[in-house]
């Protein structure tokens, strides 16, 4: 199976599933597993962070560092199309009692900073405070720019405001731009990394930041039901990845470009973009059940939930051959008629 619903789908490799085999474990609500305890301190260290905290997804990672953030009543800013906002349930709110600010995404993922400037609220007993500043990087495959980060960093400062990243795809930005992941991270006071996309892992995000930050993470993850015990095992799936699964990301943005330009040159299909490893296309939304059932007797699985707009992602489990079967059956697909 080609499966290109999501970068999520990667199975762990022989290499990592020895790796989580052979991990030393302890009981991690004590604090005693040695492997959590080594990814939490090497992804704090690389990140350029304090102290970090391994949690099951990404989010949860996302609400840990909201609650951490803000009090009952405060307020967070966010993208009105950022994962954190829209697709998590509406966490923060529910359990944190956390009021989401959605602000409108230009069109490379960043939130215009005069618009979040208009968002923040008075200093006055009518409004909700307004604590932290959310965003997304990549979204939906689009690396924020460098120089936005800067200015996001300062306009954070300047108003008082905590700045969260939802990192889940961050080492696809580094490896994008051609930086060490902490040249993104350090922009901010949190950074979620998943683990479980397109690095591999099976399980897993770590939450980085400063230590007290952390502490009261900590705390949270308890009270979500996510503290958990010999979890070194799934920690070392993470190191494995972070060892072995970072530079060839580049890999899956190459094939993602190559998918991309194979899909351009045929007719019926409005190719909408491609960022980093991910290929958004455009089809027929009339076709899009036959195309499904088309590409799926061709061993090859696409996710129709987006109508109408197709996301096609590359990873660990798709290679050259992969990519070609793909273009291939798209092209007898609508060749057809
Ligand atoms: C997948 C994802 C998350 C959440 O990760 P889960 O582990 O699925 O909870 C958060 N943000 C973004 C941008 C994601 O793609």
């Amino acid at each position: 199976m080609i499966d290109l619903r999501s970068d999520t789908v990667t199975r762990p490799t022989a290499a990592m599933r020895a790796a989580m085999l052979a991990a030393e474990v302890g009981d991690d609500v004590y604090g005693e597993d040695p492997t959590v305890n080594a990814l939490q301190r090497r992804l704090a260290d690389e990140l350029g962070f304090e102290a970090a905290l391994f949690v099951p997804t990404g989010t949860q990672s996302n609400l840990l560092a909201l609650m951490s953030h803000c009090e009952r009543g405060d307020e967070y800013l966010v993208g009105a199309d950022a994962h954190t906002y829209k697709f998590e349930g509406g966490g923060a709110a529910v359990l944190g009692s956390i009021q989401p600010q959605p602000i409108p995404h230009d069109a490379d993922g960043s939130l215009p900073l005069d618009k979040v400037a208009a968002a923040i609220k008075p200093v006055d007993p009518h409004f909700a405070r307004t604590r932290v500043l959310a965003l997304e990087n990549t979204w939906h495959g689009r690396v924020l720019p460098l120089d936005y980060l800067q200015a996001a960093h300062d306009f954070a400062r300047e108003c008082g405001l905590g700045l969260h990243l939802d990192g889940a795809r961050l080492f696809n930005a580094a490896v994008a731009c051609g930086v060490p992941a902490r040249a993104i991270a350090g922009h901010f006071d949190s950074v979620s990394v998943c683990l479980s996309k397109g690095l591999g892992a099976p399980v897993g995000s770590v939450l980085v930041g400063s230590a007290a930050l952390i502490d009261k993470a900590r705390r949270w993850r308890k009270v979500a039901g996510g503290g958990w015990r010999q979890a070194g095992i799934l920690a070392a799936a993470g190191q494995y990845a972070l060892d072995h699964h970072v530079d060839r990301l580049a890999e899956d943005h190459r094939r993602a470009a190559r998918l991309a330009g194979r899909l351009r040159e045929i007719a019926g299909i409005d190719l909408l973009g491609q960022y980093t490893n991910m290929v958004f296309v455009d089809v027929p939304a009339d076709r899009l059940r036959e195309l499904d059932v088309h590409l799926r007797e061709a061993g090859i699985r696409i996710s129709i939930g987006y109508l109408p707009t197709l996301r096609l992602v590359t990873h660990l489990d798709i290679d050259d051959a992969g990519i070609e079967r793909t273009a291939e059956a798209f092209r007898g697909f609508f060749a057809r008629g």
